[in-house]
């Protein structure tokens, strides 16, 4: 079957990219594997294995603010037409513990140009008096997004998304794609399970691994980094103490730890409840385009290297927690460098290409929309600039 357009990549970007094209009446295909249950035998992974990434809408650019508004803004129809919860809007604080920064300096304009809700934090005091539960330095400042900003839950947005593609006649392939050809007539898409597809149009949705399996005819501009999550295991009365914690993002800078993201307790799909922190470490792997080494950091790399010094920022932050046990998780991160936004372009007139930076959880759905009407009209929806999402090649 020749269909009208593909989407490679059933990651958050792809599904919502493949569910907003889903509207038209074309024929729409999504192919990708499932989050692998056995990491050995899989040749690609994803930014998404995980139950909580944090929601905000103020972004650090305007084109990212302008993508979280409209991913948020899509959330009840997207919850309602699927059934399936995935966000929750228990708020986001962003606290810089030295003072105003940049981010804060710009978010007040950006929160009034787009009229989102917001309540700044002058000192340690009032931060203290409205969140108990976090501990900051004397000099911090801030800012508290209320809901729709909070947290979402990735497998869940995922499992929404295609449950809508689903219904609207879209279809769903589980290969991973080890080729994508460009011919005359349309585009050739093989699989290493032994499978040929084709169509019209293309879109490459497939996040760090981008650059892999000879999805482009060039390589774009990821920089792609290890990225270590902390899992606090907590019981289910600490997590329900802790039901109305906000998200947290927190620019701690310190020799071991950096730039540190956290969502309340959330139940994982192991039925316990753990609260999840991130952050940059010093010896964060930078994987330029060695998949190799990205397979083996998934399948056995040394997340808890650094559990300690982890273990140790989150207990200066929240010191009254109280925690029955630490556990890793290992991820990817890409991360876009010229203008720091996602990607959202073509390579010609059939193949497209989209690809997420380190925020771009709470954006997919916006990415996905602006994706969906490039590919379908040519050009970007009203209020987005092409220039602002261009693709970077190397
Ligand atoms: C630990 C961690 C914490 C994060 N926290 C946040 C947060 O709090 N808030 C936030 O907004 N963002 C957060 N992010 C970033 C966010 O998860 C990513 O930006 C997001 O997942 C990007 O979506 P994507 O669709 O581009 O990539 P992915 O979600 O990674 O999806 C890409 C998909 O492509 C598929 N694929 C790859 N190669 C192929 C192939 N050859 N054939 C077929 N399919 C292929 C993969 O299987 C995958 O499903 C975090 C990321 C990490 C790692």
């Amino acid at each position: 079957m020749l269909y009208d357009i593909i989407v490679i990549g059933k990651g958050l970007i792809g599904t919502a990219t493949a569910r907003h094209l889903s509207m038209t009446q074309q024929s729409i295909a999504i192919i990708g594997p499932d989050e692998p249950e056995n990491m050995d035998q899989a040749v690609v992974f994803s930014s998404h294995y995980d139950s909580g990434r944090v929601q905000r809408m103020v972004g650090q650019t305007d084109a990212m603010t302008k993508l979280n508004v409209a991913a948020v803004n899509q959330y009840p129809v997207l919850a309602h037409l699927s059934g399936i919860p995935f966000h929750t809007g228990i708020g986001c604080l962003y606290v810089n513990p030295t003072g105003t920064d940049d981010f804060l300096m710009q978010a007040k304009r950006r929160a009034h140009q787009f009229g989102i809700e917001t309540k700044f934090f002058a000192s340690t005091d009032e931060l203290r008096q409205s969140f108990p539960e976090f501990v900051f330095p004397d000099g911090a400042k801030g800012m508290f997004e209320p809901a729709p900003a909070g947290h979402i839950s990735p497998p869940n947005l995922i499992m929404a998304q295609l449950n809508v593609f689903k219904k609207n006649g879209g279809t769903i392939f589980k290969d991973t794609v080890n080729g994508v050809t460009v011919n005359n007539r349309c585009i050739e898409i093989t699989t290493y399970q032994g499978n040929i597809f084709q169509a019209k149009k293309v879109v490459i949705a497939a996040g760090a691994f981008s650059n892999f399996s000879k999805l482009l005819p060039r390589k774009l501009d990821l920089v792609l980094k290890s990225e270590t999550v902390l899992l606090a295991r907590l019981s289910s009365a600490e997590a329900e103490r802790l039901s109305t914690l906000p998200s947290l993002l927190y620019e701690m800078d310190t020799p071991e730890v950096e730039g540190i993201y956290l969502t309340q307790p959330i139940r994982y799909p192991d039925g316990h409840h753990y609260l999840k922190m991130g952050c940059n470490l010093p010896h964060d792997i930078f994987f330029g385009n060695d998949l190799t080494a990205i397979q083996k950091w998934f399948r056995k790399g040394d997340s808890a290297a650094h559990i300690k010094e982890m273990r140790e920022a989150l207990q200066l932050i929240m010191p009254g927690m109280k925690v029955d046990d630490y556990v890793t998780k290992r991820c990817i991160l890409p991360r876009t460098q010229k203008h720091k936004n996602p990607y959202i372009g073509k390579i010609d007139e059939q193949l497209f290409v989209t690809a997420g930076n380190g925020w771009s959880a709470m954006c997919s759905d916006g990415v996905g929309y602006v994706m969906a009407a490039f590919v379908v009209n040519g050009n970007f929806p009203a209020g987005f600039e092409a220039a602002d999402y261009e693709p970077v090649f190397l």
